[in-house]
């Protein structure tokens, strides 16, 4: 099958390598749609913490049930679906409590020889997959990751009916600014540098969008909230963003951070010890979380579509985590078709 291998960074070869074989749980996929996320780009400049090369990336996916293993009784062939593409140990005591995606043991696409989904085919256990209906798209199906990373992130930051700020409206952020607001936010402030995703986040819930490229985000974002947000999610990581969560939070607020970052970052810590500010980390998503945003999908509660910016072939990766990396053109998400 055909495939997109990182060799090293910036430099994807569209290689043949075999088709996987499944094990007795396992699903085979035929990879219809397959996004582009923003760790994919970290790895692929070479700087994400735990992704390395030589790696197949991607691991949002949508496509069809093409071959299931002796034991799956319950899946159809032919089935649409879209897949959480994480695997955990399911013994120990995170996984106990329900927190596998926080397992030491956790498994995910391009790592440990799980092969990523810039390829014609993809495997998954078969307790991963979300069957999609007949009105959702497979571009939705792709979507239901980065929006249950948002989701998960939103109901870590206690927004029911608080005053939310989201920085950063990349598909998280406009994932998380969406959960906000289904969860009970009062009032969801958000911001970005890129008009086309202020503009895409308004069709999502965000209230008040405000373009950092051309307002001050603290005297702006404060006309919004005087005292501060009670909750404010960070999903980018622009240098100074923690800076601006802590200054722009309310006393006793909640940050919870989704962002990764290529380097250590400094702030300053005493405001948030003097004011009782706590932030929290946010790590993927667990099945409640996808299963949820699935639902939206099916229940016509969200069409997610008008974030996809770009639909290109496979062979075209390359041009295409070039595209997100120079941002040479307005992009929000960009998807590949194998
Ligand atoms: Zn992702
Ligand atoms: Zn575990």
């Amino acid at each position: 099958m055909k495939a997109a291998i990182l060799t090293k960074p910036y430099n994807i070869e569209i290689i043949d390598v075999e088709k996987p074989e499944i094990g007795e749980t396992d699903v085979l996929l035929k990879v219809i749609e397959t996004g582009i996320c923003g760790s994919d780009l970290h790895t692929y400049k070479g700087i994400h913490p735990f992704r390395k090369p030589p790696v197949i990336l991607g691991h949002e996916v949508a496509g069809d049930v093409v071959e299931v293993g002796k034991k799956v009784i319950d899946i159809d062939i032919g089935t649409r679906v879209a897949i959480e593409p994480q695997a955990a140990c399911s013994v120990c005591s995170y996984c106990n409590q329900g927190r596998y995606n926080i397992c030491p043991k956790r498994l995910l696409p391009g790592v440990g020889g799980w092969m990523g989904t810039f390829a014609e085919y993809f495997v998954s256990n078969s307790e991963k997959l979300y069957p999609l209906n007949e009105q959702v798209s497979y571009s939705s199906g792709v979507l239901a990751e980065p929006i249950a990373v948002g989701l998960h992130g939103a109901k870590r930051a206690n927004v029911k009916g608080s005053s939310t700020l989201v920085l950063g409206l990349g598909p998280i952020g406009i994932g998380a600014a969406f959960s906000a607001k289904i969860l009970g936010a009062k009032q969801v402030v958000a911001t970005d540098i890129a008009k086309i995703n202020l503009q895409v986040a308004k069709d999502f819930g965000v209230d008040t969008p405000i373009d950092v490229a051309e307002q001050d985000l603290v005297t702006t974002a404060r006309k919004y909230a005087k005292e501060g947000f009670d909750s404010v999610i960070v999903a980018s990581g622009y240098e100074g963003v923690l800076d601006d969560a802590i200054s722009l939070s309310k006393r006793g607020a909640t940050i919870v951070v989704i962002s990764l970052f290529a380097n250590e970052i400094t702030t300053n810590i005493n405001q948030l010890v003097i004011q009782e500010k706590e932030i929290l980390g946010s790590s993927t998503y667990t099945k409640s979380d996808f299963k949820t945003v699935v639902d939206w999908f099916n229940n016509n509660e969200l069409k997610p579509d008008s974030m996809i910016t770009h639909k290109m072939p496979l062979e075209k990766a390359s041009e295409a985590l070039n595209i997100l990396d120079k941002r040479t053109e307005p992009v929000i998400k960009i998807i590949l078709k194998p």
